[in-house]
């Protein structure tokens, strides 16, 4: 019996036209399930749905929305080995990791659930006698979602949690190379006390689907996260009717390795930040800024390093680096690896299509030295375990290179110098800056964007997430009662 998933529209699983194929990357004969595609007759029902749905939600009060978000989040938190499992033989990363998302999209749902107890508002004196002035947010409307297949549940979740929290309805179009952890976030939020409607799951190819969402007038926001092509399509279609938008797009961020810096530290933060997830965040430093007097002693290090990161199926409990995600992505990592070479980069190791005991999307961990900035392999995003070194002469120099690129999501330093990491932390034009600390890996608390192509629109995460998801409203009062 085949594994069939549907789309769950107006508070119901409905089957589409046509279904996709889910299949394992780290064994592709494992197919996980057939999911339905989402027609355009099904998107319009969960737009009107989603429209009468909001209105509700918005009135029903902030407990309804805190008890919902709680449900979510501890459910997310309680099943996290078995969904953090699903999670990891969909998209390919470690087991661990699988879990470790799993368990942090719980935490968003709690950390939101909070929030909506927290809506507090501001007053104001008026210039005019007699006048009272309040101030307050009110939910935007409908939000369309569009996410990526990356953390295809953590992602979805700082999305998702705040539209509720805020009082919106919400239409998710999932990445189709990772369906099975929308529909298992899907049937989690649809067994909370929500109206119908409220939350919609069309699962569909981002050409079709995806783009009649973000060309509808029926949607009142739209945040995405993916790649920098496909948000400017969405920044340009979303311009059409005024549809306010959050883009988290792509990057390519650098590590910069000071010749005062701990090496051991700057060993460990530089493979946790080049190949966490295969590379396939956009917090993955692929660029690593040596100081020539620590460089040769890193290069060794690291190399020595890279080579021990055991490559396998992301469900062997052994494994920290499983395929990558599709044989598309893979292809484009052995072009790069191309490209490189190419521009007379030297490739020291891995960068080859590995056979495993399985039939999946393998490739050994790269390291390309002897780079310069201006190479592709050090301007384009590649998404891949692929790190370039870069040596420089200086502080001053290898700040304004992890400054030259038109990205800006995330940078790190490795110093022991406070005078340092502090002109670093003032002066690197990044949205998140780490002092010792791999460029990825962030709190959920607090927030998170980047500068340049790699976002647009306000800030996602923490208490920021509110200007996106909600809309001001100024009252003026006349109280009319004589002093
Ligand atoms: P995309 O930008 O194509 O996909 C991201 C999401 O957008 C998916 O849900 C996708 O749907 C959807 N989408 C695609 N086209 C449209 C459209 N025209 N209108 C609306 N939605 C659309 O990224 P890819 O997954 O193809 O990855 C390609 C590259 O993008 C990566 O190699 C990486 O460089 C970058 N990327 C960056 C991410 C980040 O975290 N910043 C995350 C993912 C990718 P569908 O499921 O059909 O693909």
């Amino acid at each position: 019996m085949e594994n069939r998933k549907q789309n769950y529209i107006d508070g119901q699983w409905v089957t589409g036209d046509s279904e996709i194929e889910n299949r394992n990357p780290s064994d592709i004969s494992e197919l996980i399930g057939l999911y339905a595609q989402a027609n355009s007759d099904q998107l319009e029902n969960a737009l009107d749905s989603a429209r009468a749905a909001q209105r509700e939600w918005a009135r029903s009060g902030i407990e309804r929305r805190y008890e919902a978000l709680m449900g979510i989040g501890a459910e997310l938190m309680a099943r996290s080995a078995e969904l953090g499992e699903l999670l990891s033989r969909e998209e390919g990363k470690p087991l661990a990791e699988g879990k470790g998302e799993v368990y942090r999209a719980g935490q968003f749902f709690t950390y939101y659930a909070a929030e909506t107890l927290r809506q507090i508002g501001d007053n104001a004196e008026s210039v005019r006698e007699g006048i009272e002035i309040d101030i307050r947010r009110e939910p935007v409307g409908v939000i369309g979602i569009i996410s990526p297949w990356n953390f295809p549940t953590a992602t979805a979740s700082w999305k998702i949690a705040p539209a509720l929290a805020y009082g919106n309805a919400v239409i998710w179009k999932p990445a189709n190379a990772t369906p099975a952890s929308a529909v298992a976030l899907t049937e989690i939020i649809a067994k909370q006390n929500i109206p119908a409607g409220l939350f919609n799951l069309v699962m569909g190819s981002g050409r079709s689907i995806g783009q009649r969402l973000v060309e509808s007038p029926k949607i009142d926001a739209i945040s995405f996260t993916g790649s920098v092509p496909v948000g400017q399509g969405i920044a340009t279609a979303a311009v059409q009717n005024f549809t306010k938008i959050q883009l988290e797009m792509g990057s390519k961020n650098a590590l910069a390795v000071m010749d005062d810096g701990d090496l051991d530290i700057a060993v460990a933060v530089a493979l946790g930040g080049a190949f966490g997830g295969s590379g396939q965040k956009c917090t993955a430093s692929s660029r690593l800024i040596v100081h020539e007097q620590v460089h040769d002693a890193f290069v060794d290090k690291f190399i020595a390093g890279t080579k021990d990161l055991k490559v396998g199926h992301a469900l062997d409990e052994q494994t920290q680096l499983g395929p990558v995600v599709s044989s598309e992505q893979l292809e484009e990592n052995l072009k790069y690896i191309a490209v490189g070479k190419d521009e007379n980069a030297e490739l020291l190791c891995g960068g080859d299509r590995l056979d495993m005991p399985t039939e999946g999307f393998y490739m050994a961990p790269a390291v390309f030295v002897g780079t310069k900035n201006s190479m592709r392999i050090n301007r384009e995003e590649m998404f891949a375990p692929i790190a370039s070194i870069i040596k420089v002469g200086s502080y001053d120099e290898a700040l304004s290179t992890v400054n030259d690129t038109k990205f800006g999501l995330t940078s790190g330093i490795v110093t022991r110098s406070l005078a340092r990491a502090t002109h670093f932390r003032r002066n690197a034009r990044t949205g998140c800056v780490m002092i010792n600390l791999p460029t990825a890996g962030t709190d959920y608390h607090v927030p998170f964007g980047g500068r340049g192509d790699s976002s647009y629109g306000p800030r996602e995460q923490g208490s920021y997430a509110a200007e996106f998801y909600t809309i001001v409203k100024t009252t003026y009062t006349a109280s009319g009662h004589p002093e």
